[in-house]
């Protein structure tokens, strides 16, 4: 995206590796250097194969390899990796390619924003949550202490290449939090997508790589558009935050233990609820999502935490903007908009529906 808000750089999907050698083509990348980022779930599947393919793309091509998780999105691991660009010679006009989830992604992204003041690098998201929301929009960035990509940047990749095959090997439960996010979607632009989400659960559940390459090109269709209106995050980009006020709340507050798109979707309910108390939704719409997030076997529930807690860690989320919760509702299904004037009461309200 240039920050007037056009995309200068390809999504291309695919159901294997192969195509991204066209694409690498395209590039003229005959006299440049590329490191391959991935971490230890990931290198084991897929590093082989893909280096192979792109052999012969690049006049050389490294690896570096992290543990996964994202206990290591830091800058301990960022210093790592610096140290084997410059080991290995690395200058201003060669490549990072980050091949792995929004974990190896982010850390990649903000190595390539940082390192040389800024290099080039190719974004090749192998989960669900990367293919659909973090390789997608140019946000970078590391967790700092307990501080969540506290330490980012704004860095465009040169080209996003997704294979949808390699959702095949992602876990259940890997799975099921991408799609927390893929409802989002829905929810915030896309009511027919909704729908879909919706009548296609047991293809989508199947992985049958048809429907999901639909599904993933709706998703990026949204999540791009979105970004393209306002790249820096300046109001539209908001939209994009549904459910994540009190489902960052919850992620918090619970160590980490439950995965992000869960939580995204929890926060999803508890907007929707106050959604229905202003007026602006049927009461009838929360059974319905309800039962469309147990069938991608996503929880409804959360037990243990107190809603004072909750609201309490919204306060000192960053999405706060001078004092007042930028907090998104549905205006209707496939209609969200920001509103500054949700109260502590009707966050404690939305969040009855889901704490058990
Ligand atoms: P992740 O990268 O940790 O991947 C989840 C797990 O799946 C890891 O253990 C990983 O090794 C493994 N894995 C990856 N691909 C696999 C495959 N094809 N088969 C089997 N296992 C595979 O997590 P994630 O959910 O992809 O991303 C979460 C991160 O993304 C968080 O750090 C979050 O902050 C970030 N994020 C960034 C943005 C953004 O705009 N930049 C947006 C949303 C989230
Ligand atoms: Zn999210």
């Amino acid at each position: 995206v240039h920050m007037d808000g056009t995309f200068i750089y390809d999504i291309v999907m695919e159901a294997s590796f192969e195509g991204v050698k066209e694409e690498l083509a395209k590039m003229d990348l005959g006299e440049r250097k590329v490191c391959i980022v991935t971490d230890t779930n990931v290198a084991p599947l897929y590093l082989n194969e893909f280096e192979q393919i792109i052999s012969g793309c690049f006049h050389k091509t490294e690896h570096f390899i992290f543990p996964a998780g994202e206990e290591h999105k830091n800058l301990n691991t960022v210093r790592d990796l610096y140290e084997t660009l410059i080991v290995k010679q690395f200058d201003r006009h060669d490549y990072l390619l980050a091949l792995g989830g929004g974990v190896v992604g982010d850390l990649c992204g903000y190595a390539a924003a940082t390192y040389l003041r800024g290099i080039s690098f190719i974004q090749v998201p192998t989960t669900l949550l990367s293919q659909v929301d973090s390789s997608i929009g140019g946000k970078t960035g590391v967790d700092f202490d307990a501080y969540k990509n506290m330490v980012g940047a704004f860095h465009m990749p040169k080209l996003v290449y997704t294979n949808i095959a390699t959702l095949k090997t992602l876990s259940e439960e890997q799975f099921s939090s991408g799609m927390g996010e893929v409802i989002k979607h829905g929810l915030i632009r896309d009511v027919s997508y909704y729908r879909w989400l919706s009548d296609h659960s047991s293809e989508i559940q199947n992985r049958n790589l048809d429907i999901l390459s639909e599904m993933v090109t709706v998703s990026n269709r949204i999540k791009r558009d979105v970004v393209e209106k306002d790249p820096t995050e300046q109001g539209e980009r908001a939209l994009l935050n549904l459910g994540h006020t009190l489902g960052h709340a919850i992620e918090k507050l619970s160590d980490f233990s439950l995965l992000h798109g869960h939580c995204v979707g929890l926060g999803c309910i508890a907007a929707m609820a106050i959604s229905v108390k202003r007026g602006f939704i049927n009461e009838d719409q929360i059974p319905v999502l309800l039962e469309v997030m147990k069938r991608y076997h996503m929880p409804v529930t959360v037990t243990g935490l107190s809603p004072v807690e909750i609201v309490k860690t919204t306060k000192s989320d960053k999405k706060m903007d001078s004092g007042a919760i930028r907090f998104v509702l549905l205006e209707q299904i496939g209609k969200a908009y920001v509103d500054k004037t949700v109260t502590e009461e009707e966050m404690t309200e939305g969040l009855a529906r889901i704490l058990a």
